[in-house]
Protein backbone atom coordinates (compact mmCIF):
# COMPACT_ATOMS: atom_id res chain seq x y z
CA UNK A 1 0.00 0.00 0.00
CA UNK A 2 1.24 3.61 -0.35
CA UNK A 3 2.17 5.45 2.51
CA UNK A 4 -0.12 8.34 3.81
CA UNK A 5 -0.58 11.42 1.70
CA UNK A 6 0.69 13.69 4.73
CA UNK A 7 4.13 12.25 4.29
CA UNK A 8 4.39 14.41 1.60
CA UNK A 9 3.77 17.69 3.27
CA UNK A 10 7.51 17.67 5.59
CA UNK A 11 9.48 16.63 2.05
CA UNK A 12 8.15 20.31 0.39
CA UNK A 13 10.18 22.14 2.89
CA UNK A 14 13.50 20.83 1.99
CA UNK A 15 15.38 18.97 -0.55
CA UNK A 16 15.93 15.51 0.39
CA UNK A 17 19.26 14.72 2.48
CA UNK A 18 20.71 12.72 -0.68
CA UNK A 19 20.38 15.43 -2.94
CA UNK A 20 23.37 17.14 -0.99
CA UNK A 21 25.59 14.01 -1.38
CA UNK A 22 24.71 13.35 -4.97
CA UNK A 23 27.26 12.75 -7.58
CA UNK A 24 26.91 15.15 -10.86
CA UNK A 25 28.80 12.59 -13.01
CA UNK A 26 27.93 9.49 -14.55
CA UNK A 27 30.71 7.86 -12.96
CA UNK A 28 28.68 8.44 -9.71
CA UNK A 29 31.36 9.57 -7.35
CA UNK A 30 32.03 7.95 -3.89
CA UNK A 31 29.75 8.40 -0.98
CA UNK A 32 27.22 9.67 -4.13
CA UNK A 33 23.98 8.65 -4.28
CA UNK A 34 22.33 7.18 -7.47
CA UNK A 35 18.78 7.31 -7.69
CA UNK A 36 17.01 6.61 -10.62
CA UNK A 37 13.37 6.08 -11.72
CA UNK A 38 11.22 4.58 -14.83
CA UNK A 39 7.76 6.71 -14.46
CA UNK A 40 5.07 5.08 -16.83
CA UNK A 41 1.72 6.80 -17.08
CA UNK A 42 -0.12 3.66 -16.51
CA UNK A 43 -2.55 4.22 -20.05
CA UNK A 44 -1.77 1.29 -21.09
CA UNK A 45 0.24 -2.06 -20.23
CA UNK A 46 4.53 -2.57 -20.24
CA UNK A 47 6.12 -2.77 -23.78
CA UNK A 48 8.71 -3.67 -25.24
CA UNK A 49 9.64 0.45 -25.51
CA UNK A 50 9.17 0.45 -21.64
CA UNK A 51 10.69 -2.34 -21.06
CA UNK A 52 14.15 -0.84 -22.34
CA UNK A 53 13.50 2.01 -20.53
CA UNK A 54 13.14 0.50 -17.02
CA UNK A 55 16.12 -2.16 -18.19
CA UNK A 56 18.41 0.85 -18.35
CA UNK A 57 17.68 2.56 -15.76
CA UNK A 58 17.80 -0.85 -13.37
CA UNK A 59 21.28 -1.78 -15.05
CA UNK A 60 22.61 1.66 -13.85
CA UNK A 61 21.35 1.83 -10.62
CA UNK A 62 22.89 -1.73 -10.10
CA UNK A 63 26.32 -0.33 -11.21
CA UNK A 64 26.41 2.08 -8.99
CA UNK A 65 24.56 0.30 -6.05
CA UNK A 66 21.81 2.64 -6.52
CA UNK A 67 18.11 2.12 -6.32
CA UNK A 68 15.64 1.74 -8.57
CA UNK A 69 12.16 3.52 -8.26
CA UNK A 70 8.80 2.93 -9.89
CA UNK A 71 6.55 5.70 -10.50
CA UNK A 72 3.34 6.03 -11.69
CA UNK A 73 2.80 8.96 -13.63
CA UNK A 74 -1.02 9.06 -13.60
CA UNK A 75 -2.09 12.91 -13.86
CA UNK A 76 -4.40 12.35 -16.40
CA UNK A 77 -7.01 10.37 -15.57
CA UNK A 78 -9.36 9.93 -18.16
CA UNK A 79 -6.20 7.85 -19.97
CA UNK A 80 -5.48 5.63 -17.10
CA UNK A 81 -6.44 1.78 -18.06
CA UNK A 82 -7.97 -0.51 -14.84
CA UNK A 83 -5.02 -2.98 -13.82
CA UNK A 84 -2.23 -0.99 -16.12
CA UNK A 85 -0.56 -0.06 -12.96
CA UNK A 86 -0.61 -3.58 -11.40
CA UNK A 87 0.33 -5.02 -14.38
CA UNK A 88 3.64 -2.81 -15.34
CA UNK A 89 4.86 -3.51 -12.05
CA UNK A 90 3.67 -7.67 -12.45
CA UNK A 91 6.11 -7.45 -15.28
CA UNK A 92 9.16 -5.68 -13.96
CA UNK A 93 8.83 -8.39 -11.47
CA UNK A 94 9.02 -11.04 -14.14
CA UNK A 95 11.66 -9.67 -16.34
CA UNK A 96 14.04 -10.05 -13.05
CA UNK A 97 14.08 -5.92 -12.97
CA UNK A 98 12.38 -5.48 -9.49
CA UNK A 99 12.05 -1.51 -8.51
CA UNK A 100 13.75 -0.69 -4.87
CA UNK A 101 10.73 1.30 -4.63
CA UNK A 102 7.48 1.80 -5.90
CA UNK A 103 3.70 1.84 -4.90
CA UNK A 104 3.06 -1.40 -4.04
CA UNK A 105 6.72 -2.01 -2.19
CA UNK A 106 6.31 1.30 -0.53
CA UNK A 107 9.57 3.32 0.29
CA UNK A 108 10.69 6.58 2.56
CA UNK A 109 10.13 8.98 -0.40
CA UNK A 110 6.43 7.42 -1.11
CA UNK A 111 3.62 7.96 -1.86
CA UNK A 112 4.82 6.52 -5.69
CA UNK A 113 1.70 7.13 -7.80
CA UNK A 114 1.17 11.14 -8.81
CA UNK A 115 -2.32 10.68 -8.13
CA UNK A 116 -1.59 10.44 -3.98
CA UNK A 117 0.79 13.74 -4.35
CA UNK A 118 -1.69 15.94 -5.07
CA UNK A 119 -0.87 18.36 -2.38
CA UNK A 120 2.57 18.48 -2.95
CA UNK A 121 2.04 19.75 -6.53
CA UNK A 122 -0.40 22.24 -5.29
CA UNK A 123 1.77 23.39 -2.44
CA UNK A 124 4.57 23.29 -5.43
CA UNK A 125 2.56 25.41 -7.83
CA UNK A 126 1.67 27.96 -5.05
CA UNK A 127 5.30 28.32 -4.10
CA UNK A 128 5.80 29.28 -7.82
CA UNK A 129 2.55 31.50 -8.08
CA UNK A 130 4.34 33.33 -4.95
CA UNK A 131 7.65 33.92 -6.63
CA UNK A 132 6.18 35.12 -10.03
CA UNK A 133 7.47 32.23 -12.20
CA UNK A 134 3.57 31.07 -11.96
CA UNK A 135 0.42 32.84 -12.88
CA UNK A 136 -3.25 31.98 -12.93
CA UNK A 137 -4.69 31.68 -15.95
CA UNK A 138 -8.60 32.33 -16.10
CA UNK A 139 -9.08 32.06 -20.27
CA UNK A 140 -12.49 29.86 -21.46
CA UNK A 141 -11.83 27.05 -23.41
CA UNK A 142 -13.82 28.63 -25.47
CA UNK A 143 -10.91 31.28 -26.21
CA UNK A 144 -8.39 28.75 -26.65
CA UNK A 145 -10.15 26.89 -29.18
CA UNK A 146 -10.60 30.11 -30.94
CA UNK A 147 -7.00 30.65 -30.49
CA UNK A 148 -6.03 27.71 -31.85
CA UNK A 149 -8.59 28.03 -34.60
CA UNK A 150 -6.76 30.97 -35.76
CA UNK A 151 -3.53 29.61 -35.55
CA UNK A 152 -4.51 26.81 -37.31
CA UNK A 153 -6.05 29.15 -40.35
CA UNK A 154 -2.75 30.81 -40.13
CA UNK A 155 -0.95 27.82 -40.96
CA UNK A 156 1.05 28.50 -37.66
CA UNK A 157 1.44 26.31 -34.54
CA UNK A 158 -1.50 26.93 -32.36
CA UNK A 159 0.63 28.36 -28.70
CA UNK A 160 -1.10 29.96 -25.84
CA UNK A 161 -0.73 33.55 -26.32
CA UNK A 162 0.35 34.26 -22.35
CA UNK A 163 -2.50 36.79 -22.01
CA UNK A 164 -3.09 36.39 -18.20
CA UNK A 165 0.87 36.85 -17.97
CA UNK A 166 -0.13 40.36 -17.64
CA UNK A 167 -3.09 40.17 -15.50
CA UNK A 168 -2.35 42.98 -12.44
CA UNK A 169 -2.87 41.57 -9.38
CA UNK A 170 -6.06 43.61 -8.53
CA UNK A 171 -7.39 41.67 -11.43
CA UNK A 172 -6.11 38.39 -10.36
CA UNK A 173 -8.21 39.19 -7.35
CA UNK A 174 -10.94 40.18 -8.62
CA UNK A 175 -11.40 36.57 -10.88
CA UNK A 176 -10.80 34.87 -8.09
CA UNK A 177 -13.37 36.67 -5.46
CA UNK A 178 -15.64 36.10 -8.66
CA UNK A 179 -15.03 32.21 -8.30
CA UNK A 180 -13.70 32.11 -11.81
CA UNK A 181 -11.91 29.13 -12.93
CA UNK A 182 -8.37 29.00 -13.52
CA UNK A 183 -5.36 26.62 -14.93
CA UNK A 184 -2.12 27.78 -13.28
CA UNK A 185 0.65 28.41 -15.63
CA UNK A 186 4.55 28.49 -15.90
CA UNK A 187 5.97 31.97 -17.05
CA UNK A 188 8.62 30.61 -19.90
CA UNK A 189 11.90 32.84 -19.39
CA UNK A 190 13.94 33.26 -23.20
CA UNK A 191 17.43 32.20 -21.89
CA UNK A 192 17.17 28.73 -21.98
CA UNK A 193 20.40 26.94 -20.60
CA UNK A 194 22.46 24.44 -22.26
CA UNK A 195 22.66 21.17 -20.78
CA UNK A 196 24.87 18.33 -21.47
CA UNK A 197 23.14 15.24 -21.97
CA UNK A 198 24.50 11.89 -21.60
CA UNK A 199 23.53 10.68 -24.55
CA UNK A 200 23.38 13.88 -26.70
CA UNK A 201 25.99 15.98 -25.12
CA UNK A 202 25.06 19.55 -25.39
CA UNK A 203 21.20 20.41 -25.68
CA UNK A 204 19.29 23.50 -25.59
CA UNK A 205 15.80 24.19 -26.62
CA UNK A 206 14.84 27.84 -26.95
CA UNK A 207 10.84 26.19 -25.76
CA UNK A 208 10.04 29.84 -24.84
CA UNK A 209 10.17 31.21 -28.57
CA UNK A 210 8.10 28.35 -29.89
CA UNK A 211 5.72 27.65 -27.00
CA UNK A 212 3.07 29.47 -24.94
CA UNK A 213 3.12 28.89 -21.19
CA UNK A 214 2.49 26.08 -20.10
CA UNK A 215 -0.44 25.05 -18.10
CA UNK A 216 1.15 23.38 -14.74
CA UNK A 217 -1.51 22.85 -12.41
CA UNK A 218 -4.98 22.42 -14.52
CA UNK A 219 -8.65 23.24 -12.87
CA UNK A 220 -9.50 19.95 -11.48
CA UNK A 221 -6.39 20.42 -9.01
CA UNK A 222 -4.05 17.77 -11.13
CA UNK A 223 -0.45 18.62 -12.19
CA UNK A 224 0.55 17.97 -15.74
CA UNK A 225 3.59 16.03 -16.50
CA UNK A 226 5.96 18.43 -16.62
CA UNK A 227 5.98 20.05 -12.91
CA UNK A 228 4.85 16.89 -11.60
CA UNK A 229 8.02 15.24 -13.28
CA UNK A 230 10.09 17.92 -12.12
CA UNK A 231 8.51 17.96 -8.72
CA UNK A 232 8.60 14.10 -8.07
CA UNK A 233 12.45 13.78 -9.68
CA UNK A 234 13.23 16.49 -6.63
CA UNK A 235 11.71 15.32 -3.72
CA UNK A 236 12.52 11.48 -4.50
CA UNK A 237 16.43 12.56 -4.59
CA UNK A 238 16.46 11.47 -8.62
CA UNK A 239 20.19 11.71 -9.44
CA UNK A 240 20.33 10.99 -13.08
CA UNK A 241 16.67 10.59 -15.38
CA UNK A 242 17.24 8.10 -17.90
CA UNK A 243 13.93 8.32 -20.22
CA UNK A 244 12.78 7.90 -23.95
CA UNK A 245 14.04 10.51 -26.53
CA UNK A 246 10.89 11.96 -26.86
CA UNK A 247 11.59 13.82 -23.58
CA UNK A 248 14.69 15.78 -25.09
CA UNK A 249 12.89 19.29 -25.61
CA UNK A 250 11.14 19.26 -22.65
CA UNK A 251 13.98 19.06 -20.66
CA UNK A 252 14.80 22.50 -21.20
CA UNK A 253 11.84 23.58 -20.02
CA UNK A 254 12.10 21.43 -16.66
CA UNK A 255 15.13 22.91 -15.97
CA UNK A 256 13.64 26.65 -16.43
CA UNK A 257 11.38 25.24 -13.61
CA UNK A 258 14.19 23.58 -11.81
CA UNK A 259 15.86 27.20 -11.87
CA UNK A 260 12.42 28.89 -10.93
CA UNK A 261 12.47 26.79 -7.32
CA UNK A 262 16.41 27.14 -7.16
CA UNK A 263 16.50 23.42 -7.28
CA UNK A 264 19.75 21.53 -8.55
CA UNK A 265 18.78 19.61 -11.13
CA UNK A 266 19.61 15.84 -12.26
CA UNK A 267 21.74 14.18 -15.45
CA UNK A 268 19.63 14.16 -18.12
CA UNK A 269 20.16 11.09 -20.50
CA UNK A 270 17.77 10.37 -23.15
CA UNK A 271 17.14 7.17 -25.10
CA UNK A 272 17.21 6.46 -28.99
CA UNK A 273 14.17 5.14 -29.77
CA UNK A 274 12.93 1.72 -30.45
CA UNK A 275 12.26 0.87 -33.88
CA UNK A 276 11.35 -2.50 -35.94
CA UNK A 277 13.86 -3.48 -37.72
CA UNK A 278 12.55 -1.59 -41.29
CA UNK A 279 12.95 1.73 -39.21
CA UNK A 280 8.95 2.00 -38.76
CA UNK A 281 7.83 2.94 -35.07
CA UNK A 282 6.80 -0.43 -33.30
CA UNK A 283 3.08 -0.20 -33.11
CA UNK A 284 1.10 -0.83 -29.33
CA UNK A 285 -1.84 -1.29 -31.85
CA UNK A 286 -0.73 -4.38 -32.88
CA UNK A 287 -0.48 -5.59 -29.49
CA UNK A 288 2.76 -7.84 -30.76
CA UNK A 289 4.36 -5.84 -28.12
CA UNK A 290 3.09 -5.39 -24.76
CA UNK A 291 5.35 -7.76 -22.32
CA UNK A 292 2.70 -10.02 -21.04
CA UNK A 293 2.27 -11.44 -24.67
CA UNK A 294 5.69 -12.79 -24.52
CA UNK A 295 4.75 -14.02 -21.37
CA UNK A 296 2.19 -16.16 -22.68
CA UNK A 297 4.12 -17.27 -25.74
CA UNK A 298 6.85 -18.79 -23.16
CA UNK A 299 9.77 -16.57 -23.67
CA UNK A 300 12.21 -15.67 -21.11
CA UNK A 301 12.61 -12.96 -19.32
CA UNK A 302 16.16 -13.47 -19.98
CA UNK A 303 15.93 -13.49 -24.04
CA UNK A 304 13.68 -10.60 -23.87
CA UNK A 305 16.30 -8.22 -21.87
CA UNK A 306 18.74 -9.73 -24.19
CA UNK A 307 17.17 -8.77 -27.51
CA UNK A 308 16.11 -5.15 -26.38
CA UNK A 309 19.90 -4.68 -25.26
CA UNK A 310 21.37 -6.42 -28.08
CA UNK A 311 19.74 -3.77 -31.14
CA UNK A 312 21.14 -1.10 -29.44
CA UNK A 313 23.74 0.57 -28.39
CA UNK A 314 25.42 0.84 -24.81
CA UNK A 315 27.98 -1.94 -24.77
CA UNK A 316 31.47 -2.23 -25.98
CA UNK A 317 30.35 -5.41 -28.64
CA UNK A 318 26.76 -7.76 -29.47
CA UNK A 319 26.67 -11.02 -28.30
CA UNK A 320 23.63 -13.14 -28.30
CA UNK A 321 23.46 -14.73 -24.73
CA UNK A 322 23.99 -12.38 -21.98
CA UNK A 323 22.41 -12.66 -18.72
CA UNK A 324 21.09 -9.82 -16.90
CA UNK A 325 24.37 -9.86 -14.32
CA UNK A 326 26.57 -9.87 -17.77
CA UNK A 327 24.82 -6.84 -19.12
CA UNK A 328 25.14 -5.25 -15.84
CA UNK A 329 28.54 -5.57 -15.84
CA UNK A 330 29.24 -4.66 -19.29
CA UNK A 331 26.75 -1.67 -19.65
CA UNK A 332 28.29 1.58 -19.94
CA UNK A 333 25.95 4.95 -19.96
CA UNK A 334 29.23 6.55 -22.05
CA UNK A 335 28.14 4.00 -25.10
CA UNK A 336 24.70 4.55 -25.92
CA UNK A 337 25.00 6.32 -29.28
CA UNK A 338 22.04 8.70 -30.61
CA UNK A 339 21.38 6.17 -33.52
CA UNK A 340 17.93 4.42 -33.28
CA UNK A 341 17.86 0.62 -32.10
CA UNK A 342 16.76 -1.45 -35.01
CA UNK A 343 14.67 -4.39 -33.01
CA UNK A 344 14.41 -7.75 -35.11
CA UNK A 345 11.86 -9.76 -33.36
CA UNK A 346 12.06 -12.68 -36.00
CA UNK A 347 15.44 -13.19 -33.66
CA UNK A 348 13.66 -13.83 -30.76
CA UNK A 349 12.92 -17.89 -31.07
CA UNK A 350 16.92 -17.24 -31.15
CA UNK A 351 17.54 -15.69 -28.50
CA UNK A 352 15.11 -17.64 -26.41
CA UNK A 353 16.92 -21.23 -27.82
CA UNK A 354 20.18 -19.79 -26.09
CA UNK A 355 18.78 -18.67 -22.76
CA UNK A 356 16.84 -21.89 -22.62
CA UNK A 357 19.53 -23.94 -22.92
CA UNK A 358 21.17 -22.00 -19.81
CA UNK A 359 18.04 -22.54 -17.84
CA UNK A 360 18.04 -26.34 -19.05
CA UNK A 361 21.71 -26.39 -18.22
CA UNK A 362 21.13 -25.30 -14.40
CA UNK A 363 20.06 -26.97 -12.08
CA UNK A 364 18.27 -25.06 -10.10
CA UNK A 365 16.60 -22.91 -12.81
CA UNK A 366 15.51 -26.63 -14.48
CA UNK A 367 13.83 -27.54 -12.44
CA UNK A 368 10.92 -24.99 -13.15
CA UNK A 369 10.61 -25.80 -16.78
CA UNK A 370 10.32 -29.59 -16.06
CA UNK A 371 7.21 -28.58 -14.08
CA UNK A 372 6.15 -27.12 -16.62
CA UNK A 373 6.99 -29.05 -19.61
CA UNK A 374 4.53 -31.94 -17.31
CA UNK A 375 1.56 -29.84 -17.25
CA UNK A 376 1.74 -28.50 -21.04
CA UNK A 377 2.18 -32.96 -21.57
CA UNK A 378 -1.09 -33.35 -19.02
CA UNK A 379 -3.07 -30.69 -21.08
CA UNK A 380 -2.20 -31.70 -24.57
CA UNK A 381 -2.04 -35.24 -24.09
CA UNK A 382 -3.94 -36.24 -21.14
CA UNK A 383 -6.60 -38.45 -22.56
CA UNK A 384 -4.05 -40.20 -24.74
CA UNK A 385 -1.21 -40.91 -21.86
CA UNK A 386 -1.58 -44.60 -21.68
CA UNK A 387 1.60 -44.85 -19.68
CA UNK A 388 1.85 -42.13 -17.02
CA UNK A 389 5.15 -42.60 -16.65
CA UNK A 390 6.29 -40.49 -19.09
CA UNK A 391 5.44 -37.59 -16.42
CA UNK A 392 7.77 -38.39 -14.05
CA UNK A 393 10.32 -35.86 -13.21
CA UNK A 394 13.39 -37.89 -14.14
CA UNK A 395 11.78 -39.29 -17.61
CA UNK A 396 10.93 -35.46 -18.02
CA UNK A 397 14.20 -34.17 -17.15
CA UNK A 398 15.75 -36.47 -19.28
CA UNK A 399 14.32 -35.62 -22.02
CA UNK A 400 14.75 -31.52 -21.74
CA UNK A 401 18.48 -32.69 -21.10
CA UNK A 402 18.48 -34.07 -24.69
CA UNK A 403 16.90 -31.65 -26.31
CA UNK A 404 19.22 -28.71 -24.66
CA UNK A 405 19.75 -26.50 -27.47
CA UNK A 406 17.65 -27.55 -29.95
CA UNK A 407 13.98 -26.25 -28.71
CA UNK A 408 13.90 -22.41 -28.37
CA UNK A 409 10.86 -22.99 -26.34
CA UNK A 410 9.09 -25.60 -23.82
CA UNK A 411 6.01 -25.93 -25.79
CA UNK A 412 7.96 -26.95 -29.24
CA UNK A 413 8.06 -30.66 -27.20
CA UNK A 414 4.21 -30.37 -28.18
CA UNK A 415 4.76 -30.46 -31.58
CA UNK A 416 3.54 -34.05 -33.07
CA UNK A 417 7.50 -34.84 -34.51
CA UNK A 418 7.73 -35.52 -30.27
CA UNK A 419 4.65 -36.74 -29.41
CA UNK A 420 6.60 -40.68 -29.43
CA UNK A 421 7.59 -38.75 -26.27
CA UNK A 422 4.43 -39.32 -24.89
CA UNK A 423 1.78 -42.02 -26.65
CA UNK A 424 2.79 -45.11 -27.91
CA UNK A 425 3.57 -44.91 -31.53
CA UNK A 426 1.34 -47.09 -33.84
CA UNK A 427 3.20 -48.07 -37.00
CA UNK A 428 2.05 -51.65 -39.07
CA UNK A 429 4.32 -54.33 -40.09
CA UNK A 430 3.70 -53.50 -43.76
CA UNK A 431 5.07 -50.32 -43.69
CA UNK A 432 8.25 -51.44 -41.24
CA UNK A 433 8.61 -54.10 -44.02
CA UNK A 434 8.98 -51.51 -47.27
CA UNK A 435 11.66 -50.09 -45.56
CA UNK A 436 13.68 -53.29 -44.81
CA UNK A 437 13.16 -57.31 -45.15
CA UNK A 438 15.65 -57.40 -41.83
CA UNK A 439 13.13 -56.33 -39.28
CA UNK A 440 13.34 -59.26 -37.26
CA UNK A 441 17.07 -59.18 -37.53
CA UNK A 442 17.25 -55.81 -36.95
CA UNK A 443 14.71 -55.69 -33.84
CA UNK A 444 16.53 -58.81 -31.78
CA UNK A 445 19.76 -57.12 -32.47
CA UNK A 446 18.55 -53.84 -31.02
CA UNK A 447 16.51 -56.30 -28.47
CA UNK A 448 20.16 -57.62 -27.65
CA UNK A 449 21.78 -54.34 -27.41
CA UNK A 450 19.11 -52.26 -24.96
CA UNK A 451 19.11 -55.95 -22.82
CA UNK A 452 22.65 -55.66 -22.07
CA UNK A 453 22.01 -51.75 -20.69
CA UNK A 454 22.80 -51.16 -16.98
CA UNK A 455 23.88 -47.56 -17.31
CA UNK A 456 21.93 -44.28 -18.53
CA UNK A 457 22.31 -44.29 -22.37
CA UNK A 458 24.35 -41.77 -23.78
CA UNK A 459 23.83 -40.86 -27.59
CA UNK A 460 27.51 -41.11 -28.08
CA UNK A 461 27.83 -44.52 -27.31
CA UNK A 462 24.31 -45.31 -28.93
CA UNK A 463 25.66 -44.20 -32.00
CA UNK A 464 28.87 -46.28 -32.17
CA UNK A 465 26.75 -49.27 -30.73
CA UNK A 466 24.14 -49.30 -33.68
CA UNK A 467 26.97 -48.75 -36.29
CA UNK A 468 28.14 -52.08 -35.07
CA UNK A 469 24.81 -53.71 -35.11
CA UNK A 470 24.69 -52.63 -38.58
CA UNK A 471 27.94 -54.55 -39.91
CA UNK A 472 26.25 -57.75 -38.87
CA UNK A 473 23.32 -57.23 -41.33
CA UNK A 474 23.24 -58.76 -44.58
CA UNK A 475 21.30 -56.56 -47.25
CA UNK A 476 20.32 -53.27 -45.34
CA UNK A 477 22.21 -50.27 -45.26
CA UNK A 478 22.79 -47.88 -42.24
CA UNK A 479 20.14 -45.21 -43.59
CA UNK A 480 17.71 -47.82 -43.78
CA UNK A 481 18.05 -49.05 -40.65
CA UNK A 482 17.95 -45.75 -39.11
CA UNK A 483 14.68 -45.25 -41.09
CA UNK A 484 13.08 -48.18 -39.76
CA UNK A 485 13.91 -47.83 -36.38
CA UNK A 486 12.55 -44.39 -36.29
CA UNK A 487 9.19 -45.87 -37.72
CA UNK A 488 9.34 -47.95 -35.15
CA UNK A 489 10.01 -45.96 -32.11
CA UNK A 490 7.66 -43.05 -32.94
CA UNK A 491 5.87 -43.74 -36.21
CA UNK A 492 7.49 -40.41 -37.43
CA UNK A 493 9.64 -39.55 -40.64
CA UNK A 494 11.68 -37.33 -38.84
CA UNK A 495 12.97 -35.73 -35.53
CA UNK A 496 16.25 -36.55 -33.26
CA UNK A 497 18.37 -38.86 -34.07
CA UNK A 498 17.83 -42.79 -33.51
CA UNK A 499 20.26 -42.85 -30.63
CA UNK A 500 19.02 -39.37 -28.72
CA UNK A 501 15.42 -41.15 -29.77
CA UNK A 502 16.87 -44.44 -27.67
CA UNK A 503 18.19 -42.24 -24.61
CA UNK A 504 15.12 -40.13 -24.14
CA UNK A 505 12.92 -43.41 -24.23
CA UNK A 506 14.75 -45.72 -22.09
CA UNK A 507 15.94 -49.56 -22.75
CA UNK A 508 13.07 -50.94 -21.71
CA UNK A 509 10.75 -48.82 -23.54
CA UNK A 510 12.57 -49.15 -26.72
CA UNK A 511 12.65 -52.83 -26.41
CA UNK A 512 8.40 -52.95 -25.60
CA UNK A 513 8.21 -50.88 -29.06
CA UNK A 514 10.39 -53.34 -30.66
CA UNK A 515 8.51 -56.32 -29.12
CA UNK A 516 5.64 -55.12 -30.33
CA UNK A 517 6.59 -54.10 -33.81
CA UNK A 518 7.48 -57.13 -33.96
CA UNK A 519 4.66 -58.87 -33.11
CA UNK A 520 2.09 -57.24 -35.36
N1 LIG B 1 5.26 9.49 -17.92
C1 LIG B 1 6.25 9.68 -18.94
C2 LIG B 1 6.13 8.54 -19.93
O1 LIG B 1 5.29 7.69 -19.75
C3 LIG B 1 7.61 9.68 -18.30
C4 LIG B 1 8.58 10.59 -18.91
C5 LIG B 1 9.81 10.72 -18.01
O2 LIG B 1 10.44 9.69 -17.77
O3 LIG B 1 10.10 11.82 -17.57
O4 LIG B 1 6.83 8.47 -20.89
Amino acid sequence: MAPALQRVGPLLRGAPRWLAQRGAGVSAQAGATVRVRFAPSPTGFLHLGGLRTALYNYIFARQHQGSFILRLEDTDQSRVVPGAAEGIEDMLDWAGIPPDESPRKGGPVGPYQQSHRLELYKKASEVLLENGAAYRCFCTPVRLELLKKEALRNRQTPRYDNRCRHLSSKQVAEKLSQGADYVVRFQLKEGAEPFQDLVYGWSKHEVATVEGDPVILKGDGFPTYHLASVVDDHHMGISHVLRGTEWLTSTSKHLLIYRAFGWDPPQFGHLPLLLNKDGSKLSKRQGDIFIERFVQDGCLPEALLDIITNCGSGFAGNQMGRTLEELIMEFDVGRITTHSALLDLDKLPEFNRIHLAQHIGDEKLREKLVTELQRQVEQVYGDQLVDREVLERGYVERILLLRKGHISHVKNMMAPEYSYLWVKPSVSREQLQSVSAELDEIGKLVIGLMEGQIDALTTEKLNEDLRGLQKQLRGTQYSSMMKLLRLVLSAQQHGPSIAEMMASLGPREVCERIKKALSS
